[in-house]
């Protein structure tokens, strides 16, 4: 697909994601957080689920744990705009609470065409929802900072899981990993 190929389809994703009203957390979120970023980028960061500061604005990780998360893509000189980020749901889960399996199973449609349409080489699991789309039955905490290769409709990805930010900014050791995995990161990207 070409670059305005992809910005195209993409787009189409956002404006479904937008009008969708099948779950209670669409219906009752102040904005759908559809992902944004460089469509042709070789590095896709997925999330869980927006937070208060995603639901007010609309665009993924920008509260505390995305200041995080954009700190450490500029250790190793990247910056947002050179990658896409995104989340496994697409609404606002009232109180942060953990996404519920039928929300993430509204949402996966979403999720796999942009993952389809982007064709990253590396795809960043941030946090345990995420991983567990393409690492099942593992722990975050034995698993992290490894990439392994894993096929998924039919392609070949490289998945790197890491932390989640909001759990690195919560526990010093999660935060040292945190950054750690980020170096190895920058190793796979070249
Ligand atoms: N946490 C997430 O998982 N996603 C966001 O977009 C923001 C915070």
């Amino acid at each position: 697909m070409t670059t305005s190929e992809k910005i195209i389809e993409l787009s189409k994703i956002a404006a479904e994601i937008n009008s969708f009203k099948g779950l209670d957390i669409a219906k009752n979120c102040t904005h759908a957080v559809p992902g944004e970023g460089n469509v042709d980028t070789k590095v896709l960061f997925i999330g869980e689920a927006p937070g208060f500061h995603e639901d007010q604005s609309g665009r993924p990780f920008v509260g505390q744990a995305g200041k995080l998360l954009d700190k450490n893509l500029a250790a190793i000189g990247l910056q947002r705009s050179d990658v896409f980020i995104t989340n496994v749901v697409k609404f606002r889960p009232p109180d942060n609470r953990d996404p519920f399996p039928e929300e993430i199973a509204a949402c996966k449609i979403w999720l796999d065409r942009q993952i389809a349409i982007i064709e990253p080489k590396i795809i960043c699991t941030l946090g345990r929802f995420s991983m567990a789309k393409f690492i099942p039955d593992v722990t975050i905490s034995r698993v992290h900072g490894q990439p392994r290769f894993v096929d998924f409709q039919g392609i070949q990805y490289t998945v790197f899981p890491m932390y989640h930010p909001a759990a690195a900014l919560r526990a010093g050791v999660m935060m040292k990993a945190f950054e750690e995995d980020f170096r190895i990161l920058q190793s796979l990207i070249v």
